[in-house]
């Protein structure tokens, strides 16, 4: 019997166990999460106007695992030992493995000075609702929104969801007709924010931006907050509430892992997911740092991808064939505004941007209905 674990219960963890048993994996699966739940990141933009709550955001495991024979563990993994084929965790239990798929996604750095004075919405439900209620009590004042890269691996970076929270609070103050007491900027250190959805993107989200009124700080390097500005160093811009996405960088176990990590603090992987010289060992999502394309998103549909690529390897590599697998590079983003959506598809052969309609804002929530359906 092979012994496969998964670190992770997010798209890329869940992925890994719906491949290795679509594939005809029959042995159980050991997976180690802190708690059994998927949460649901892409629907967070819809908490400012009360469309999503913390349960619909978060699926419970229970029925997954038991419907895919997992035996999941509840613990946060603290280090790794790949000689001696071991995981340690936060509890008193060791983990051994045959065959290990990483997926314990990144986390923000937050060195900047002042950073507590931010919303960081994407780190969960807490800091998106906390922000929520903020604004909903406001009589008016100033909305600044932005966001920023690691600057040793310029790719790690989540700012789709911050073009959707700027247009999302756009709209939803239009609707509850109080837009006009707000003003709303938006900043970033790069001069073109949003490139790597291609050129057509950035001159399209801009120019939402100069048609909603919408003020832009682009192309300084950031300094800093406090209490009532954001701090760069092409000056200060006022601000009552800011919402901040800094760069990315691979969670804190990963230090202490043993494995190779990219300047950036992610797990290297290679084409096939793998981690170079560590049989038997993959990594795929947030938490990795793989060869391709500048423009290559940290997206769940890319974890998604590579989670499928790995599963299958592992499953080669145990029928004693080469791990021959390769993930795809691709880029497929809805920039919801709450009512509408802008389609955005890149691939090595093709970039595409299909207008802000209606039927994307519906194509957004079937989407997460549909998806979510397998894990419910
Ligand atoms: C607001 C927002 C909107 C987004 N919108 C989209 C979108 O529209 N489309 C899209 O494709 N992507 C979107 N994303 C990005 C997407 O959510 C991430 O890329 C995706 O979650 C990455 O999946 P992952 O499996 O690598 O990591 P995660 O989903 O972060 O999962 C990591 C898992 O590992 C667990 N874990 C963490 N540390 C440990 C540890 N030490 N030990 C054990 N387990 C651990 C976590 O609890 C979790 O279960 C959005 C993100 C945000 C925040």
């Amino acid at each position: 019997m092979s012994n496969i674990v998964i670190i992770g219960a997010g798209f890329g963890g869940l992925t890994a166990v719906k491949t290795l048993r679509k594939q005809g994996y029959k042995d159980a699966i050991t997976l180690i999460s802190p708690r059994p739940e998927l949460f649901y990141y892409p629907s967070l933009i819809w908490v400012p106007a009360g469309l999503r709550s913390q349960d619909d955001l978060t699926i419970n495991l229970d029925n997954f695992f038991k419907r895919h024979n997992v035996k999941h563990i509840a613990a946060s993994v603290t280090g790794l030992n790949s000689e001696a084929r071991e995981i340690q965790t936060n509890t008193d239990a060791t983990v051994s493995f045959d065959s290990l798929i990483i997926a314990s996604g990144g986390r923000f750095i937050k060195k900047l000075p002042g950073i507590e004075h931010v919303y960081t919405p994407c780190e969960g439900y807490a800091p998106t609702k906390a922000y929520s209620d903020r604004l909903a009590d406001m009589d008016g004042g100033t909305l600044a929104f932005g966001f920023a890269s690691n600057p040793k691996e310029p790719a790690a970076m989540r700012g789709g969801p911050i073009f959707e929270f700027l247009f999302g609070i756009d709209t939803l103050l239009r609707k509850q007709k109080r837009r006009d007491k707000f003003d709303l900027v938006f900043f970033s250190p790069a001069p073109e924010p949003g490139k790597r959805l291609g050129a057509k993107a950035v001159g399209a989200l801009l120019g939402e931006m100069k048609k909603y009124n919408i003020r832009t700080h682009l192309g300084h390097k950031m300094k800093g907050f406090s209490e009532n500005a954001v701090h760069t160093e092409g000056g200060d811009i006022q601000s009552d509430l800011t919402m901040f996405m800094p760069g990315m960088t691979g969670n804190p176990w990963v230090q202490n892992s043993g494995l190779p990590l990219s300047e950036g603090g992610f797990i290297q992987g290679d084409a096939q997911c793998r981690v170079p010289s560590s049989k038997g060992i993959y990594v795929v999502g947030d938490v990795g740092s793989f060869p391709g394309p500048d423009w290559m998103p940290k997206q769940a549909h890319m974890a998604d991808l590579q989670a499928e690529t790995a599963a299958k390897n592992i499953l080669a590599e145990l029928k004693g064939q080469a791990a021959s697998n390769e993930f795809k590079t691709e880029l497929i983003c809805i920039v919801d505004t709450l009512d509408k959506g802008m389609l955005v598809y890149r691939s090595p052969q093709k970039n595409r941007l299909m207008p802000k309609l209606r039927i994307f804002n519906w194509a957004k929530r079937f989407f997460e209905w549909n998806y979510l359906r397998d894990y419910r």
